[in-house]
């Protein structure tokens, strides 16, 4: 076991609601280390490598892909749910798998795809994700998917809206009941924005797209800026910049378990069920809230709305688009792998194929199809 002793209100693999096809209980496991190991085996895993989160994938080596992010975002979800005694396991597996169904080229490939099937159902990434592990993967003898535990595949699901949900039978209910999903999943989806702000600042100073000037106006960074260089007065820049982020994260991820434990105690939590019922838990306090808000207002203006990002976002709305296009006019041109899908529901086919590719492999696709000299 991760945790020597679990909270009363930590979901318990024992008592998992279970998945869809009933298989027997894994030796020397527990049910939710299967998920995250069934997890980090799939294919959809291993193209994470390769595609963008800001900064596309080509542009540097030491730039964050959403591999390097879903590891950092299970870095820090696993150090939260281990101060609040919550399953590690399960926290693990929901941040290692809820980007899964990104597309290439991170949020301008996402919008660019959503646009493509406004007629067929939309596009949402949290959407696919959860279509990859129930549906996409290919792996298993007897079932389609990974066939993740009940609370595995809801952490996942983080957002829906109500039309969606009334769609997802079980799995739809906790919207349409405005409840919950356990502190794990609430720890994974905070853990996320702990991770892409400070991991944002980070590639932000590296590509020169912002500058220490222009984070002077970020308390929560000039706060931490400032004490760091009043104790190492001589340290050289990189330096400054990773032990100001390193102290960022910690000051957030401490005022979560802090805030959280608080409202465990308000809210008299004591099983998972009241967690269910109970407004979110994990949260930041009052203040400090307020000092992120600040960070990703920054962020926005500054980083994801700079020029040099708005260009490459046109360029991947540019390729998603034209793919997308080439492949409803005619579904012959996709591999023959995904024929009888299109047959079947030709948009959704589709849609899984371009949101299925890595940033480079829908570059050379798309050369392949519009580029008379390459076949
Ligand atoms: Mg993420």
């Amino acid at each position: 076991m991760p945790n020597f002793t679990l909270a009363a209100y930590a979901a318990n693999p024992q008592t998992s609601r279970g998945r869809k096809i009933y298989e027997d209980a894994p030796p020397g496991r527990s049910e939710f280390q299967r998920d995250r190991d069934r997890i980090i085996h799939s294919s959809a895993f291993r193209r994470l490598e390769y595609k963008t989160q800001v900064f596309v994938n080509h542009e540097g080596d030491l730039f964050r892909t959403r591999l390097t992010h879903s590891i950092e975002v299970a870095q820090i979800a696993r150090s939260i749910a281990r101060r609040l005694s919550l399953n590690e396991d399960l926290v693990e597996a929901i941040s290692l798998a809820h980007d899964l169904g990104h597309t290439p080229f991170g949020h301008a490939g996402q919008d660019a795809l959503n646009a493509c099937m406004q007629n067929y159902g939309g596009f949402e990434h949290n959407l696919q994700s959860l279509r990859v592990v129930d549906v996409l993967e290919e792996r298993y003898a007897s079932f389609d998917g990974l066939n993740l535990c009940y609370e595995t595949r809801e952490g996942i699901l983080k957002h829906c809206s109500l039309e969606n949900a009334a769609q997802l039978g079980e799995l739809g209910e906790r919207f349409r009941n405005n409840q919950r999903p356990t502190l794990e999943a609430q720890i994974a989806n905070l853990a996320d924005e702990i991770a892409y702000n400070n991991h944002d600042v980070d590639d932000g100073l590296r590509s020169g797209l912002i500058t220490l000037e222009q984070l002077a106006s970020v308390r929560l960074f000039a706060n931490h800026l400032e004490e760091v260089r009043k104790a190492y007065p001589d340290l050289a820049e990189r330096r400054v910049v990773h032990e100001t982020i390193r102290r960022m994260i910690n000051t957030l991820v401490s005022d979560v378990i802090g805030q959280s434990e608080k409202n465990i105690q308000e809210q008299k939590i004591e099983t998972v069920s009241d967690v269910r019922n109970a407004p979110s838990i994990l949260a930041f306090s009052p203040e400090m809230l307020e000092l992120n808000r600040e960070l990703k207002t920054f962020l926005r203006k500054h980083l994801y709305r700079h020029y040099l990002v708005l260009r490459m976002s046109a360029k991947a709305h540019r390729i998603i688009s034209e793919l997308f296009q080439a492949f409803m006019a005619d579904y012959r041109l996709l591999p023959p792998q995904f024929h009888r899908a299109a047959e079947m529901e030709h948009a959704r086919a589709v849609a899984d194929y371009v949101a299925g590719m890595t940033d480079r492999y829908a570059i050379r696709e798309y050369r392949r199809l519009f580029a008379v000299e390459e076949n």
